[in-house]
């Protein structure tokens, strides 16, 4: 079965929009154990829409659309769709029922234009829009599939998931056994060290299928794998995690899909613990992390954000001495990032504290490379350590990955 992906959309081609959706519907496709062989973006042209299309039928099975099915003239996925299949177009007075009564509940006048959005091809099946208004559709013809979904993420991503997947598992993956997956999620390691470690794992393609990816400093993998039933699926899923687990017994903190700081949280607070930060090149970012996550208030107390020198001294008794002075260590060193775990710990009398001071560039400071970065760790009756990392990167991904390590010395 082998797909392709047409997106849509001018605004791709001018480069004012990243085609996320081409890369989220490639993921899921491959994850159904569908092959995509091309990706393509077309403007919103009508002739070389449907130029795209019947390049895209004589050689792909699944054919999936983002993008051009909203309300506006230049919206014409649908209409060269229709006459590529020699299919009418109509409106779906079901489907324009919703749209009318969106614009009647809101007491808008619906203009005329909108109607487009309820618009279907003779002979398919609707894809309903939970989170906005314009109809998706998908249509068997000749043996070949499509599948059209609206531009914005927050509308193709749910509809993709509810409505056309079950729609593919049921029409093109018919003899196949359903799909199961499981996620895991590694800190402390980069996505090129996590693949070194596991390449023989995953260039033997086996079964279950094994997919890393990195973001925002954190790795994740998805094993994936076909089995007639779940308990079959289950214990091939976690044969290979144990697998992993073995081969990176120190990075693998979680077997679902939860971000470090969901983890900490989710461990701290089964464990009556707190913790407090004092924050210089993050400023806040760690902080921000934390409290975004609901119930974090049982174990974050809240923390500082020392950015200055000025502020390090005063709120956090930083010695004068080790901020400036010919001999000084200066802000951006390992007697910093301690006193900073020991005086936000002191203060707040938190079980836990953690200390972050770095160069963050795009300048060097206090003559110190950029990425240098000091993570301090403070633990009640314990020595207070410091880690250095040396962290490659512009300046916001500097700050993300120094507020991530942290959390994985804590998690250790
Ligand atoms: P609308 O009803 O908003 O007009 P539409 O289905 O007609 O939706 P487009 O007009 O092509 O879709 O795009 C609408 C918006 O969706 C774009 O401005 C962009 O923000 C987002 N979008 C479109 N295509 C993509 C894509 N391939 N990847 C990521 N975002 C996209
Ligand atoms: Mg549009």
């Amino acid at each position: 079965m082998k797909a392709e992906i047409i997106a849509v959309g001018t605004e791709l081609l001018l480069g004012q929009i990243t085609n996320t959706n081409a890369r989220y519907l490639s993921q899921q496709l491959s994850y159904m154990g569908i092959d995509v062989y091309y990706q393509t973006v077309v403007g919103d042209n009508l002739n070389r829409l449907k130029q795209a299309i019947e390049l895209a039928s004589s050689r792909a099975d699944v054919i999936l659309f983002s993008g051009g099915i909203g309300p506006t003239q230049d919206d014409l996925t649908k209409d060269a769709l229709a006459e590529v299949l020699g299919r009418s177009i109509y409106i779906d007075p079901a489907s324009m029922e919703k749209v009318a009564s969106f614009f009647e509940g809101r007491d808008i006048t619906m203009t005329e234009n909108n109607r487009r959005q309820a618009l279907v091809i003779e002979n398919s099946h609707v894809l309903a829009n939970s989170t906005g208004l314009a109809v998706g559709i998908a249509i068997e013809d000749k043996e070949k599939y499509y599948i059209v979904l609206p531009g914005p993420p927050k509308e193709l991503q749910p509809m993709f998931e509810n409505e056309a997947k079950p729609w593919l598992l049921e029409h093109v993956l018919t003899d196949e056994h359903p799909i199961y997956s499981k996620m895991l999620k590694f800190a402390g390691i980069g996505e090129s060290a996590l693949e070194d470690a596991l390449i023989d794992l995953i260039s033997a393609q086996s079964d279950p299928t094994i997919a890393p990816y990195a973001k925002e400093a954190e790795v994740t993998i998805r094993l994936t794998t076909k089995a007639a039933t779940e308990k079959e699926a289950m214990t091939k899923l976690k044969n290979m995690e144990a697998q992993i687990r073995d081969r990176l017994p120190n990075h693998m903190y979680a077997d679902q899909n939860i971000s470090i700081e969901e983890q900490i949280l989710l461990m701290m607070t089964g464990m009556k613990l707190t913790l407090t930060a004092a924050e210089s090149c993050t400023g806040g970012l760690l902080m921000q992390n934390l409290t975004l996550i609901p119930g974090s208030g049982n174990v974050f107390m809240g923390g500082v954000v020392c950015y200055s020198n000025e502020m390090k001294e005063k709120m956090l008794n930083v010695p004068h001495e080790l901020l400036e002075g010919e001999n000084a260590p200066g802000a951006v060193s390992p007697e910093v990032a301690e006193v900073l775990a020991d005086e936000a710990r002191k203060t707040l009398d938190t079980d836990f504290a953690v200390s972050i001071t770095g160069v963050a560039g795009p300048g060097s400071s206090e003559r110190k490379p950029v990425g240098l970065v000091y993570v301090g760790l403070a633990e009640r009756n314990q020595p207070t350590q410091v880690f250095e990392l040396n962290i490659r990167g512009n300046r916001e991904s500097i700050r993300v990955r120094a507020a991530k390590s942290i959390l994985y010395r804590l998690w250790l």
